[in-house]
């Protein structure tokens, strides 16, 4: 017996029903908003990740699915999906449409972590990307548009948490007085923090390992040392978020675990999920599409993951389904199993979800079955009716049967299901 390797899982019928909804609802507000879809390959150039999210992240140095091809290229399961959406934005020439160019995508992500609550080797996102727009109403934008899924979706609770990390000019500064406050204390972190301390003195802010929590504690914060430009930018991301009636949590500390970012970062946090708190996160990156090799185009997005959204949905009790329930049953005695296959393709034809049985049993067994699929009508053709050009109907949630005319049989259920269907 096989079962799915770890890190991973199935999602049966049932469950797919509320993959659906949740998607359902993040593409129409991404049409709403002026976003198109993207879909990228699921495997990347490894190269892209080294140069799209950086050498010292996590991602890169011990997280990425990569193998080599019986051609000997290097290609990496796509970890994330803004370094492979800027890739293609270079590839396809998107700078030379009318700016910004608003792009997304759900889809798989493959992460080499130790799965848990939350956190899988394979998982998937919704995320959108805006290229070719420095202006902070592109930040606020992407933001309200997660906060509204986020409602949509019926989800409360979600905190904002917000935050600028400057850009080149202004953050070596704060980078050696991060330096300048680890130093000393070093010696208390943990291994991989003590590798980065001199690469990249961001990274130990969000180490998620308890002692380094503890010893960031009183590291200076970053607002001190914005340029002017920086600092005006995260103002106006302020305002127009009070304005628009979102709260926000400044979090000096917050940083996200990429190296593309600039100026604001954010994260949706959910009290519900305890260790793994965040639902999703994003920010500017004004030279990720420079470090991939094009020209310079400032950009903005977020991601969030759907699985963990998903989970804090059920613990309130709320996530919606897409509506495929079975309406009708068409159930026919045997020698009539044709005319039943061509009426249960005439109801379909008329847009409702139709089931039938395919005669293997008796009748008896068929609407027992029937009874099982949750369809609320049972069509039924037995000999004597159907020779006098009649079909049963049958009410499974209330009881009771009725003839009804072969003909009209079709615009009947049309009706009772209270389906535009028929006019189709
Ligand atoms: P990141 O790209 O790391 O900022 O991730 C964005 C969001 O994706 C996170 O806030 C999570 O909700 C989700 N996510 C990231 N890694 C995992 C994982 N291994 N399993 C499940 N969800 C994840």
């Amino acid at each position: 017996m096989f079962s799915s390797p770890r890190g991973t899982a199935d999602i049966l019928p049932e469950e797919a029903r509320e993959w659906q909804w949740m998607e359902g609802i993040a593409r129409d507000l991404c049409a709403r908003y002026g976003y198109g879809e993207i879909r990228t390959p699921l495997f990347e150039h490894t190269e892209l990740f080294h140069r799209g999210v950086g050498n010292a992240t996590d991602i890169v140095e011990k997280e990425m699915y990569t193998f080599v091809d019986r051609s000997g290229r290097s290609l990496t399961l796509r970890p994330e999906g803004t370094a492979p959406v800027g890739r293609a934005y270079l590839e396809h020439h998107l700078n030379a449409l009318a700016q910004p160019v608003k792009l997304y995508y759900v889809g798989s992500m493959f992460r080499y972590e130790r799965p848990q609550a939350g956190r899988m080797r394979e998982f998937h996102q919704f995320g959108v990307e805006v290229f070719g727009s420095a202006s902070p109403l592109a930040d606020v934008e992407v933001i309200t548009l997660a906060h509204s899924f986020y409602e949509a979706l019926g989800s409360r609770d979600t905190l904002i948490a917000l935050n600028s990390i400057g850009c080149p000019q202004c953050r070596p500064r704060y980078l050696e007085a991060l330096q300048e406050y680890y130093r000393p204390k070093i010696g208390g972190f943990c291994a991989n923090c003590q590798r980065r301390l001199e690469r990249n003195p961001l990274r130990l802010l969000d180490c998620k390992e308890e002692q380094c929590r503890r010893l960031s504690q009183d590291v200076p914060p970053i607002y001190d040392y914005l340029c002017s430009g920086c600092r005006a930018h995260f103002q106006q991301v302020q305002e127009l978020l009070a304005a628009s009636g979102l709260a926000f949590q400044l979090q000096p500390r917050l940083v996200r675990g990429l190296d593309y970012y600039t100026r604001t970062v954010f994260e949706f946090i959910h009290s519900a999920l305890g260790a793994q708190d965040a639902l999703g996160g994003g920010g500017r990156y004004d030279g990720l599409i420079e470090d991939l090799g094009g020209p310079p185009v400032p950009g903005v997005g977020f991601a969030m993951g759907l699985d963990r959204l998903l989970v804090v949905l059920r613990q309130s009790g709320r996530p919606g389904k897409a509506e495929t329930d079975p309406q009708v049953c068409v159930l026919a005695f045997s020698g009539l199993e044709k005319e039943g296959f061509l009426l249960a393709r005439q109801l379909r034809a008329a847009g409702l979800r139709v089931l039938q049985d395919f005669g293997e049993r008796g009748l008896k067994a068929q609407m027992k079955w029937a009874g099982r699929t949750g369809a609320p009508w049972a069509v039924l053709l037995g000999p004597d009716e159907w020779q006098q050009q009649k079909v049963i109907l049958r009410d499974l949630t209330a009881g009771g049967q009725e003839e009804v005319a072969r003909e009209q049989i079709v615009p009947e259920l049309c009706r009772r299901l209270g389906s535009a269907a028929g006019e189709r």
